[in-house]
């Protein structure tokens, strides 16, 4: 089974795009998948544009919303605070259940964290420990602009050191500008970086509904590296 984890360098890098891409690709190939977004906050519940309803449709729409997205939170916060205003915990094991029954007959199962990895979900447990536990290998998005080098090393090396496998770093475009100096020369600094993990640029979609075209594009940067069944510990 392919279980993937993806984390961003931030909070809006294209971490829902790139998991929506990873998704159509491992469907393409036939293989049956779930989608999972554990916590979402700051979003109504049939909001199209939100996460869980657009990974939820990546996926091909089978699976029950409450496990797809077990948690729903009003305010646009970490995890923990959020819960913690509200004087309430998030119960992790609402959380595992959910994940649990989205496995159960699936080839692949892909979750996609909040925020960045090291995002707290409870006082004691942020992504990290938590695709520790659901046994995940990371998918680092990283949002391509000034900053992210760093941004991505401290991520990278936070999925290290808890002890997760990074599948690779998908080196995002924010926008249809042409790029800047940063832009054009992070591939290249973060490739040499963090070998052997693999860096892939992926470009701004001009047309992010046309699936064949989204496809082609994902193929052509070799995103499908990613969704091998199995790869070597890093
Ligand atoms: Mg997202």
């Amino acid at each position: 089974m392919i279980r993937l984890g993806v984390t961003g360098t931030d909070t809006g890098v294209g971490k829902t795009l790139v998991s929506t891409v990873l998704l159509r690709l491992l469907r393409s190939r036939g293989l049956r998948v779930s989608a999972m977004k554990p916590v979402e906050s700051g979003v109504k519940t049939h909001d199209p544009s939100s996460d869980a309803v657009r990974l939820h449709a990546a996926a091909g729409g089978d699976d029950a919303m409450e496990d797809v997205r077990p948690l729903l939170l009003a305010e646009p916060l970490a995890p923990w605070v959020a819960t913690a205003r509200a004087g309430s915990e998030v119960d992790l094991g609402v959380l595992d259940a959910a994940f649990a029954r989205l496995c159960d007959g699936r080839d692949a199962v892909l979750v996609e964290g909040a925020g960045g990895l090291l995002v707290p979900i409870t006082r004691d447990v942020a992504f990290d420990g938590l695709f520790v536990q659901w046994e995940l290998d990371v998918v680092v998005v990283a949002g391509n602009r000034r900053g992210a080098i760093n941004h991505t090393l401290l991520t990278v090396r936070a999925a290290h050191d808890a002890g997760l496998r990074v599948r690779g770093v998908v080196l995002n475009a924010l926008d249809a500008e042409p790029p800047g100096i940063a832009e054009a020369t992070n591939l290249e600094a973060l490739a040499e970086l963090l070998a052997p993990v693999p860096v892939l640029s992926f470009p701004w979609l001009r047309k992010p509904d046309d699936e064949a075209y989204v496809l082609d594009i994902a193929r052509e940067r070799g995103l499908e590296s990613l969704l091998r069944d199995r790869t070597p510990p890093i």
